[in-house]
């Protein structure tokens, strides 16, 4: 078909515009490949990802999918904001090779029948809010990188829970790209930023930056408590930002969590790296956030139980 558009992608210019599985796969100029999966309507945060892949690879493939896998039935895929041409400008802008946009009867083709799920890891935390929300990650992903077969794959922070079940996805069924982290982009008071933040009005959008600024100060908090006690407690943080989240009337905390970053178990003493986590809804709109805070003496006290 005439999916194909665009020059010669190292020579910059024009990304090259491939909608089925065919072309993505004959797409190959050589030299390692970095991935960006989105959902498009691109924000900083998608730009942040791939700005570092423009940096690390030679070759740098977006995809635009927006994965009705991953979206439960009462979920937003019917309103999640889209705007392919303002996305496609912005991926010419990042200097991307390619963008591959597949229709929802590419990705999932009469007959198909595979899902894949990560026990354990895909029924905490988010997983309890939204049933089947990683299974449907995990299924997609795994497709995606069949299809593109990059040497690393870039994903951000902003969703941590997704970077750790990705990870274990990708060393369970072998894909061998490097999976690569890139930190949380925020607006200026704190927003992590989301293609969600969309649908916030004028009040609401002032509500959220309270998310953030609950998880900054537990951060601040354990920082100082380890300073002056020598650790700190997650079950304390985790009670603080549930503390100052219910004192903002417009947002409703789902829920607050302390975990081990690296594989989302219970924090214990020789834990290093704690991960904060939270959903709330304002207004309609439901938001995730997270702040990782390290333990600079773990082993040394601070972690009594997991409450406040
Ligand atoms: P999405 O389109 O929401 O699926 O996001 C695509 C990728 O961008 C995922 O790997 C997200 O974790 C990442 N991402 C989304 N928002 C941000 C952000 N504010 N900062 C960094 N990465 C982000």
């Amino acid at each position: 078909m005439s999916g194909v558009t665009g020059d010669n992608p190292l020579m910059g210019g024009e990304p090259r515009v491939l909608y089925d599985i065919g072309q993505m796969r004959g797409f190959r100029p050589g030299g390692p490949v970095g991935f960006v999966p989105t959902l498009g309507y691109l924000h900083e945060g998608h730009l942040s990802l791939l700005r570092r892949a423009r940096e690390e690879c030679r070759v740098v493939v977006l995809s635009i999918f927006l994965n009705p896998l991953q979206f439960g039935p009462e979920e937003d895929l019917d309103l999640y904001p889209r705007d392919p041409e303002r996305d496609l400008r912005l991926a010419r802008e990042a200097g991307v090779d390619a963008v591959f946009v597949p229709d929802a009867s590419e990705m999932y083709p009469e007959g198909f029948s595979t899902e894949v799920r990560v026990r354990g890891l895909e029924d905490l935390l988010e997983g309890r809010s939204r049933p089947g929300h990683f299974a449907g990650v995990a299924t997609v992903l795994a497709r995606l990188l069949n299809i593109v077969g990059p040497d690393r794959m870039y994903m951000g922070q902003k969703d941590a829970q997704q970077a750790v079940l990705v990870r274990r996805m990708m060393a369970d069924l072998g894909f061998p790209a490097r999976l690569v982290i890139c930190p949380t982009v925020r607006e200026e008071d704190g927003l992590a930023m989301s293609s969600r933040n969309a649908y916030l009005d004028e009040e609401e959008r002032a509500a959220a930056a309270a998310i953030p600024r609950a998880l900054f100060a537990a951060r601040d908090a354990a920082r100082r408590a380890e300073r002056e006690t020598g650790g700190f407690d997650a079950g304390a943080l985790r009670a603080l930002v549930e503390r100052e989240l219910r004192g903002e009337p417009l947002v409703e905390l789902e829920y607050v969590s302390a975990d081990e970053a690296g594989s989302l178990g219970p924090v214990g003493p020789e834990t290093r790296e704690v991960l904060l986590s939270c959903a709330a809804r304002v207004g309609k709109t439901r938001l995730i956030d997270n702040v990782v805070v390290e333990r600079l003496r773990p082993g040394a006290g601070g972690e009594r139980k997991d409450g406040p």
